[in-house]
């Protein structure tokens, strides 16, 4: 069972990695592959360019045997849309299970997504919490969950895909905003994200 995670990372930080990791334990999944959109449809441009995301996820994710980087989105033109990746992922994998991890602010919004009913079709997913957030308890995002929320991840084993998982993971009040805004102002963003990680951004300036 493989997961998967996109997003803009834009830079990638530990309350990516951490959370990540700790899913990708607990579940004892295959690997998790971090997958950097090139064109986020929900939100302004990327700061970094899509080479710099892609070279500071590889840096970050070294020496960590079970996370990898796939760059299917930054290959594909046109908007990141998760469905489209999900899909060329099932046809890779064929009836395999495939989890899908997203940030709890991602999944409250998830109804605003391309196609977002398609998700649950293709892939489970796994909300991981985020600090200061709760899950949904209203509207179409709370009625999925309602009708497709389990605890057993023997469950998600036994399907491709269908299932939904409420994951407690390290509570890091870290967003990539405020790492740029720490870099810009020409303050230390030290120990919010990987050494080898702030160097690139140090040495290229990408933030500066
Ligand atoms: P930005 O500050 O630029 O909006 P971000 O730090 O939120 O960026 P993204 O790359 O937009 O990071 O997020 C990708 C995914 O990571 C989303 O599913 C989001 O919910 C999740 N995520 C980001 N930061 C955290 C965190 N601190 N804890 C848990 N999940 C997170």
């Amino acid at each position: 069972m493989i997961g998967i995670f996109g997003g803009t990372f834009d830079p990638v930080h530990i309350g990516h990695l951490r959370p990540v990791l700790e899913v990708f334990q607990d579940l004892a999944l295959d690997e998790v592959r971090l997958i950097p959109c090139h064109v986020p449809p929900h939100r302004t441009a990327p700061v970094a360019s899509p080479m710099q995301r892609l070279a500071m996820l590889e840096t970050a994710i070294q020496g960590e045997p079970g996370l990898r980087v796939d760059d299917r989105e930054l290959r594909r033109a046109g908007p990141s849309y998760t469905v489209d990746t999900l899909t060329s992922l099932r046809a890779e994998l064929g009836s395999a299970p495939l989890c899908l991890l997203l940030g709890m602010d991602a999944f409250t919004g998830l109804n605003t997504w391309h196609r977002w009913r398609d998700l649950i079709t293709l892939a489970h997913i796994i909300v991981m919490h985020r600090p200061g957030l709760l899950p949904p308890t209203q509207g179409e995002v709370a009625t999925l969950l309602a009708e497709r929320r389990t605890d057993n991840t023997a469950l998600l084993r036994a399907h491709p895909a269908g299932h939904i998982l409420l994951k407690e993971v390290t509570q890091l009040d870290i967003s990539a905003t405020r790492i740029r805004t720490l870099v810009k102002e020409g303050k230390s963003a030290r120990y919010l994200l990987p050494d080898s990680v702030l160097d690139m951004i140090k040495k290229e300036r990408v933030y500066s």
